[in-house]
């Protein structure tokens, strides 16, 4: 039994090596808290971008600069779709970095804001629009702010991040998530070889449980993300099962991509007036942003 359990040991010590080495290898990319907070206030000082406003047009172009200043691509993909008889025009954002590089992640976010406060607690404010500091703006801050990191020390991966528009137009389901669908559409014969989307992830009080449609469809990549973050040391990333949520991954998954959701749910100011900037923080931004920075790191490290 001895130089079994002799091998065994060194083995053990062996894999313990390999995961140092490969650990010291992990480029570090620092992630700015206060600048994503920033850009958070500032997506919500354009107004709500809800589309077909002044509001909307700005915050794209805004974005678009940011994007054009870190990525060697960015396109600007406009589209209408029929939303109760009327052409309804959108703009999904997507910006690439390293695009010979292998494999192929794709990070995404919505960056409209919902047109109904429709939750709100107070019915005279139901058909106003809200400001949508963390359903909304809190992922595309976090992305902007990734999207520096990879700019500063560029990726071995060709990364994809994509703003969907008209996520939140609905009121009803069938109105929603119209932008994930047409990029789902658009990208058919993209082979992502992994793929994360953010919502609701600037919660003061942030809290992220594995999303059920996730971990039922793609939970190889759940696993990766949970690692990750553990190994970053990003408390709000709690292994208790969340609830099932309808989000963008879901048109992405349907299409064969491995997508999952990072979403708070537990958000009281969810579709009301009070989803505003100081509901949310930069360390909620950060423990976002760095479990994406850790788990890039570690997917180029094994490639
Ligand atoms: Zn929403």
């Amino acid at each position: 039994m001895r130089p079994l359990r002799v091998i065994l040991a060194a083995l053990l010590s062996l894999a313990t090596a390999c995961a140092l080495a490969a650990a010291a290898d992990l480029k570090e990319r620092p992630f700015d808290a206060e600048r994503a907070y920033r850009d958070l206030v500032q997506q919500c000082e354009f107004g709500p971008r809800v589309p077909g406003t002044d509001a909307h047009a700005r915050c794209a172009q805004w974005l678009a600069e940011q994007l054009r200043a870190c990525a060697e691509e960015v396109a600007l993909r406009s589209f209408t779709v029929p939303v109760r008889g009327k052409p309804l025009p959108l703009t999904n954002i997507e910006a690439t970095f390293n695009p010979d590089g292998k494999p192929h992640l794709l990070l995404c976010a919505h960056w409209d804001s919902r047109p109904t406060a429709d939750r709100d607690p107070d019915p005279a404010n139901h058909a106003k629009p809200i400001a949508g500091a963390n359903d909304g703006a809190s992922g595309v801050a976090v992305l902007l702010e990734v999207a520096r990191a990879l700019k500063a020390t560029p990726p071995k991966q060709r990364i994809t991040i994509a703003l969907f528009d008209g996520e939140d137009y609905g009121p009803g389901l069938q109105d929603m998530f119209l932008g994930s669908r047409v990029f789902a559409d658009q990208h058919r014969e993209q082979a992502f070889e992994w793929a994360v989307l953010l919502d609701m992830v600037g919660d003061s009080e942030l809290r992220i449980a594995p999303e059920r449609i996730s971990l039922q469809e793609a939970p190889k990549v759940v696993h990766r993300i949970w690692s990750a973050a553990e190994r970053a040391g990003c408390k709000a990333f709690d292994r208790e099962k969340g609830p099932a949520v309808m989000d963008d991954h879901v048109f992405l998954l349907q299409n064969g991509v491995p997508c999952i959701v990072l979403i708070d749910f537990d958000y009281p100011h969810w579709h009301t007036i009070a989803d505003t900037p100081d509901k949310c923080s930069p360390d909620s931004l950060a423990q976002v942003g760095r479990a994406l920075l850790r788990a890039i790191a570690e997917d180029e490290a094994e490639h």
